[in-house]
């Protein structure tokens, strides 16, 4: 559903983005770990077109996002779901209007069907009863089950986490976890920065290590963590392990 074809990137002289080629199958779960800097989140946001690739090529379900147009870019962004560290919740609206607001201004869904969608999704990560609330109101690991649900009600085919649970206190960020287990035990096709090596190994199809700039190694969990082939991985799990 994803496929990215030597995928470089540069911002000014810096190059961030080295030959990046990645596949990813509907229904496949991909968690992506490695040093700060190395240009994880840069990668997964070229997948949405938050950034975009000098060099190379990305294609989301068939359609190309590679050249800037518009309408290429609207109907990817149409499929593909983010959740970012920091919530990005809108603050002056309740949690039902953040989960309500991009299907009724995007996509013409009335206030009633929006409505039911949000609390069908607000159900399903367990915070029906916030719906009411202000996002200044909940926990943060409400917070980002709220920012789950948003992405959720647009009835993505891809969701991309960007670190969702670094920024959370250790005991909310279990009930994150548990959200995107069950997302993606429900087949959800899932892209997954993030550190949580339990994460990994329980619910990734492959893993993916990324240095400078370069995927220097993927593999399924259980080679990945026993048998790091690459010196750099190597290095890397002995200090998060
Ligand atoms: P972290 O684990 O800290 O989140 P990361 O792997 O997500 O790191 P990126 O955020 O993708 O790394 O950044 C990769 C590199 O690109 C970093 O060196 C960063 O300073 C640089 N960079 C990121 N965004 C920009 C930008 N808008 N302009 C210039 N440089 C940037
Ligand atoms: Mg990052």
């Amino acid at each position: 559903i994803i496929r990215i074809e030597k995928a470089s990137k540069w911002f000014g002289a810096f190059q961030v983005l080295t030959d990046i080629d990645l596949q990813v199958k509907a229904g496949e779960r991909i968690v992506i770990c490695g040093p700060s800097g190395s240009g994880k989140s840069t990668l997964i946001r070229c997948i949405n077109h938050l950034e975009t690739v000098g060099r190379g090529r990305i294609v989301v379900d068939g359609i190309e996002l590679t050249g800037h147009q518009r309408r290429n870019i609207d109907a990817v962004r149409r499929e593909v779901g983010m959740v970012f560290q920091q919530f990005n919740l809108f603050p002056h609206l309740t949690v039902l209007q953040n989960c309500t607001l991009a299907p009724m201004h995007t996509r013409g869904v009335s206030r009633a069907e929006a409505e039911e969608t949000a609390m069908k999704y607000l159900r399903r990560v367990r915070i029906p009863d916030q719906a009411a609330k202000y996002p200044s109101q909940l926990s943060g690991g409400q917070q980002q089950r709220v920012a789950i649900a948003r992405a959720l009600c647009m009835n993505p085919k891809v969701m991309l986490f960007d670190e969702p649970t670094s920024a959370l206190d250790p005991e909310m960020v279990k009930e994150v976890l548990d959200t995107m287990i069950s997302l993606a035990e429900d087949g959800m096709t899932m892209l997954c920065v993030t550190h949580e090596m339990g994460f990994a190994r329980s619910v990734a199809d492959r893993v993916i290590f990324m240095a400078d700039g370069r995927i220097l190694e993927q593999a399924p969990p259980q080679p990945f963590f026993s048998n790091p082939t690459h010196p750099q991985l190597r290095a890397f799990l002995g200090q998060i392990l």
